[in-house]
């Protein structure tokens, strides 16, 4: 089997560069590996592996996920069923502190470590505050150790100390596409102000989780820039979402990423980001199916969301714990020094 010279360098290049380097891909080689004919996607695969166990090592961090506040969200990112700009069926729903406690200790049964508390709103007002932090306080009393993420929006300073002071270990707040990109998928806010409130998170000290959603109409030049707009950002962790066409939002009808050019994207991603937690997030059993799942995992992937996703349902949490164990891959114990 022959390929174009071109196009094995590129991994030759990796191999050298971020395997054994530990030094990402830059734009213009991202967009080569994002490139490459679907016979070398199992060759660009091992390789991520490999990154991924030299550079993070063999565990898996799996995380449950709890939507506090459900849609009506003002804002209008196309993608979102939870907008209330879009006629989807998702209706505006609070979870009150007992289920919050219930989802965090179901969560951590599991062997989870990390489990993030969602809310469908621009940024926190007073009352969603004082509601996460009376649940996390409910939590800890409930005697359940798992570490607390949030997602909440878009930050000021005075929220970011007092999530910080409430023990919140990481912030996820995504980018969801490519700079150049934003603008089409989201009207009301901006990329830089998504930018602003990481910034924010990184300097006080907390995990920055951070990453995007694939297949919302960016070229792969966009795919590229994206990788490379997060990298710079240096976060702890990246999600990895691919579109799911929620009817009602605007996005309903675009095609669902195929499981190769999934796969294609998921390598690139782990040669950009060789350190960072990247994790499977929304859309993989559409895209992927359960093979699939399995190939990524083997394919630069290290950390999964078990069970629901917001608004789509997961595939149930044992059927993921069971591909771990099939797959001898350790969950993440629970940090020794919190
Ligand atoms: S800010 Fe978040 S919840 Fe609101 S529409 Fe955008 S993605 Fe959906």
């Amino acid at each position: 089997m022959t390929a174009a010279p071109e196009q094995i360098d590129v991994l030759d290049e990796a191999r050298e560069q971020v395997l054994e380097r530990g030094v990402g891909l830059s734009e213009a080689q991202v967009l080569k590996v994002l490139e490459l004919p679907d016979d070398r996607i199992p060759e660009l695969l091992a390789l991520a592996h490999e990154v991924r166990e030299r550079w993070c090592g063999p565990e898996v961090e799996v995380e449950g996920i709890v939507s506090l506040k459900t849609g009506g969200c003002p804002e209008d990112c196309h993608f979102c069923s939870q907008s209330g700009q879009f006629p989807s069926p998702v209706r505006s729903a609070w979870l009150d502190i007992p289920g919050l406690v219930r989802a965090a200790r179901q969560t951590r049964e599991t062997g989870a470590t990390e489990f993030c508390i969602v809310a469908a709103v621009r940024g926190p007002d007073k009352r969603l505050l004082s509601q996460v932090r009376d649940g996390i306080k409910a939590i800890r009393e409930d005697g359940n150790d798992i570490q607390i993420a949030c997602s909440l929006g878009m930050l000021t300073q005075e929220q970011v100390d007092e999530l910080v002071a409430m023990g919140v270990h990481r912030y996820n707040h995504n980018l969801e596409t490519a700079r150049s990109h934003f603008p089409n998928v989201v009207t009301t806010h901006s990329w830089e102000e998504r930018w602003d409130t990481l910034k924010m998170i990184r300097d006080a000290g907390m995990e920055v989780c951070c990453g995007g959603i694939i297949g919302m109409g960016e070229s792969l030049a966009q795919r590229a820039e994206f990788a490379v707009q997060l990298a710079e950002l240096e976060p702890d962790e990246v999600p990895l979402n691919f579109l799911i066409p929620n009817p009602g939002t605007p996005y309903e009808n675009y095609p669902v990423v195929e499981g190769t050019e999934a796969l294609r994207t998921v390598g690139a991603f782990r040669l950009a980001l060789p350190r960072t937690i990247l994790r499977f997030a929304g859309g993989r059993e559409l895209t992927f199916g359960d093979l699939g799942a399995k190939q990524g995992m083997l394919g630069g992937i290290n950390a999964i969301i078990v069970g629901n996703y917001l608004t789509n349902l997961g595939r149930p949490a044992q059927q993921d714990l069971d591909m771990l164990e099939e797959l001898s891959m350790p969950i993440k114990a629970l940090s020794q020094t919190l």
